[in-house]
């Protein structure tokens, strides 16, 4: 028995495709029926058979309706950016109860912490519990180990998180939306995942369309970062072999990627499934398809 991991949600705060976007790499989801919506992971203990959602999409709905996965008993907040948390309030009729756990640092940015602006927000919902988590501790959740490290995505504080499972030893590590700029020791706890799910926001090269550009650049001069909130494609691979990752899909990916790179690998796309059983990594979806052809003219890229 093992983690059952499903990627309900691959996509950045738009989606793709993005509503109203002609892009080729919107055209070209619609064409394959793929689709990157807001993000959401799905972690099932088939030991227990109970089950954890990592953020709360706004897609959430649909995303229950696509994919074969069970209502979660819990769920783990990273941040409190529309996109991982303005689902929650799907939770109203849905649920009998659902706990929520978030981290309990006071972000200098809002006043208070991630716990503290679900509950203020959601004060409406009475199902709804939230739990505070302290940062670099680990706190058992339907049998599986979760540890929040906080990651770098100004000006809001954000955690990436470890998912470890205490009978079989397999590890999942989520970036959560962050920089390159993880600081050591987040990175020692997210170290050696089976699966690394990755904040991959565009490819380096779009680093010249944003605002302030790129940083963290490599020594060959590529950014790591795009802007200072997220890690590029060629950022996320390199933390990737940083931690010495077993697989890695990039996720948070927004439309702005070419069409002929938006669906290449190790780009994951909404439904992939992966079991994690101790011993490896087993994918029990459908292999995606290789990319298409095409061109994209865009001006200044902005993503959150
Ligand atoms: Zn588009
Ligand atoms: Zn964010
Ligand atoms: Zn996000």
């Amino acid at each position: 028995m093992s983690m059952r991991v499903t990627l309900l949600g691959t996509g950045d705060t738009t989606g793709t495709p993005t509503v109203g976007c002609t892009c080729d790499t919107c055209a070209e989801a619609r064409e394959r029926g793929v689709e990157r919506s807001r993000f959401s992971v799905h972690i099932e203990n088939e030991r227990t058979g109970e089950s954890i959602l990592v953020d709360l999409s706004p897609d959430f709905r649909q995303q229950f309706l696509s994919w074969d996965v069970p209502l979660p008993d819990a769920a783990v907040v990273t941040h409190v950016h529309f996109d991982h948390l303005d689902g929650l309030g799907n939770a109203y009729r849905v649920f009998d109860s659902l706990p929520v756990y978030a981290a309990d640092t006071v972000d200098p940015e809002t006043g208070e912490s991630v716990a503290d602006t679900i509950r203020r927000k959601y004060d409406y919902l009475d199902r709804v519990s939230v739990h505070d988590v302290s940062p670099m501790e680990s706190t058992t959740v339907c049998g599986l180990n979760l540890t929040l490290v906080p990651v770098e995505h100004p000006p809001l504080l954000c955690f990436g998180l470890v998912v470890e499972d205490p009978a079989t030893g397999a590890k999942l590590s989520l970036s959560g939306d962050t920089s390159y700029d993880v600081a050591e020791n987040s990175r020692e706890r997210l170290r050696e995942p089976d699966l690394f799910l990755a904040d991959a926001i565009v490819p380096a090269a779009l680093c010249d369309r944003h605002p302030i550009g790129g940083s963290d650049h490599d020594a060959d001069g590529v950014p790591r970062s795009f802007g200072t909130k997220h890690m590029t494609r060629e950022g996320a691979q390199a933390l990737a072999t940083a931690l010495d990752a077993d697989t890695t899909r990039l996720v948070h990916t927004a439309h702005y990627y070419p069409v002929e790179e938006a669906f290449a690998e190790p780009l994951a796309v909404d439904g992939e499934q992966y079991r994690l059983d101790g011993t490896g990594v087993t994918r029990l979806d459908t292999e995606g398809e290789a990319a298409a052809g095409g061109d994209t003219t865009q001006s200044e890229l902005t993503t959150d």
